[in-house]
């Protein structure tokens, strides 16, 4: 069969890769210049990467077989996690079961109550069941108000700003799950992964794959339409850098773009465009210090201080050697964000003047002069919100039109957005287009 592939990041790329290891023609369009999507990468000390912060769970299983199939296994490393907090001008360690037992900004009460709801949500398997209820009532509910105030809100702010109050439990639920088993043991230390030399390393290897099997990779295209004849897909319309349009022509299309963007792109029943229109998502902005010293000892701060801009430091150098980007230390101040957060109109030197004051915070000794370069990125469509009785509001990923499909990473509910899920949800949505 001949499909067409709308989007280069890794969904795109693994439906590309898998449809073609079975025969079929494929033709793949990203409207950026590079591929990988939201997990693409750039150059920095001489290293390459991620624009957002990436890093895999051991839960991760779809990208770790993958990397193994293509030879890439030795890339992959396995790192103690080291998760921080930062409240009331202190970082506190919270990498461990232990940690939270020693976490002083709630009573001894409340810590072991979150610990037994911890326990409890990651044996959970029904998370059906928690469809209708927000994970802000379950967690004031179950947890607690005092948890809730000092270690949940904190978080939910940090991923959902303003939606904090409408995410639906199977979201959270989700983090206990891929959480917990990213621990070799019930009080362990929890293990991130990172694939070496960046996402990127996967996503050249892909794209290499992918051309040897004569598949056609087209970076700088935009999709402007989807055509379909009778109900029946017949092709895409497309638009390159140039501004040259052509028609290409599809027995099956598979869009991996944000479903709110899917209505522009084809006329659709209005019950399904209504669907796809109603999932909401949030930005990400987020900035890449390059300093001369480390910022802390921490990888990933969770920064509760209603007084600092940036809702999280992630230090990348304290999960990857600096050695990888020339001897560099790494750090991401990064924020989910609204559609009207302030910093949407503001360019880069005018967000880091605004932050490095609050970087002194986090570390007293830090100075202006440790930066070497700083760079900035934003993203509309960062994280869907995935709110309550979402299984019902989600676009089904066979649309009403013959021969289109969509693999959204807002369509791998309950587990939340990853590259693992995108490049579960993009293979097994090619597999079934192009047998039904
Ligand atoms: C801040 C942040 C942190 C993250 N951290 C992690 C992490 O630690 N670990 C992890 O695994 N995942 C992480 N993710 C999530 C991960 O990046 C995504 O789940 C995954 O990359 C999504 O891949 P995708 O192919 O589904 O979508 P996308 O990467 O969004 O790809 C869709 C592509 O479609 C293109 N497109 C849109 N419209 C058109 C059109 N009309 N024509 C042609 N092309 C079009 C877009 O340019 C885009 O490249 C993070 C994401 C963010 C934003």
């Amino acid at each position: 069969m001949r499909v067409g592939i709308i989007g280069g990041g890794v969904g795109g790329l693994g439906a590309a890769y898998d449809l073609l290891k079975s025969g079929h023609e494929v033709e793949l369009y990203e409207r950026a210049p590079f591929l990988g999507g939201l997990a693409s990468t750039f150059d920095v000390g001489g290293g390459q990467l991620e624009r957002f912060y990436h890093h895999l769970f051991t839960s991760d299983t779809t990208i770790i077989e993958l990397l193994q199939e293509l030879g890439l296994d030795d890339r992959l490393i396995w790192e103690d996690s080291k998760v921080g907090w930062f409240a009331d001008g202190k970082i506190y360690p919270f990498s461990t079961p232990f940690d939270l037992l020693k976490f002083s900004r709630v009573s001894i009460f409340d810590r072991i109550r979150m610990g037994l709801v911890t326990l409890y949500l990651q044996r959970y398997k029904n998370w059906k069941n928690l469809e209708n209820i927000t994970a802000a009532e379950w967690m004031r509910k179950w947890a607690g108000k005092r948890n809730w105030e000092m270690i949940w809100e904190p978080l939910m702010m940090g991923k959902f700003t303003v939606y904090r109050e409408q995410i639906a439990m199977p979201w959270l639920w989700s983090k206990f799950v891929t959480r917990s088993s990213s621990r070799q043991h019930l009080l362990g230390k929890e293990k991130l992964g990172y694939i070496r030399g960046s996402w990127g390393t996967l996503v050249d290897e892909l794209q290499q794959r992918i051309t040897n099997m004569n598949g056609i990779l087209k970076p700088n295209t935009l999709v402007t339409q989807i055509v379909s004849q009778e109900n029946r897909i017949t092709g895409l319309k497309i638009r390159n850098a140039d501004g040259e349009e052509k028609l290409r022509p599809f027995d099956v299309v598979i869009s991996t773009v944000p479903t709110f963007l899917l209505p522009n792109l084809i006329d659709l029943p209005k019950e399904y465009a209504d669907q796809c229109t109603s999932v909401e998502y949030e930005g990400a902005i987020a900035v890449i210090w390059v300093l001369k010293k480390p910022l802390s000892n921490i990888y990933w701060l969770n920064v509760a201080d209603r007084d600092i801009p940036f809702l999280l430091a992630l230090e990348q150098t304290n999960l990857v050697p600096p050695s990888e980007y020339g001897g560099k230390h790494i750090v991401y101040t990064a924020n989910y964000v609204p559609k009207d957060d302030y910093r949407w109109p503001l360019d880069e030197s005018d967000i880091v003047a605004d932050y490095i004051p609050h970087l002194k915070k986090i570390n007293p000794s830090f100075e202006e002069s440790w930066i070497e370069k700083t760079y900035l990125h934003k993203e509309a469509a960062a994280q869907p919100i995935m709110t309550t009785n979402y299984s019902q509001k989600m676009p089904s990923v066979k649309t009403p039109i013959n021969g289109l499909w969509t693999a959204a990473m807002s369509q791998v509910y309950p587990m939340d957005r990853g590259t693992n899920y995108s490049i579960q949800l993009g293979i097994d949505v090619a597999r079934r287009a192009v047998k039904e």
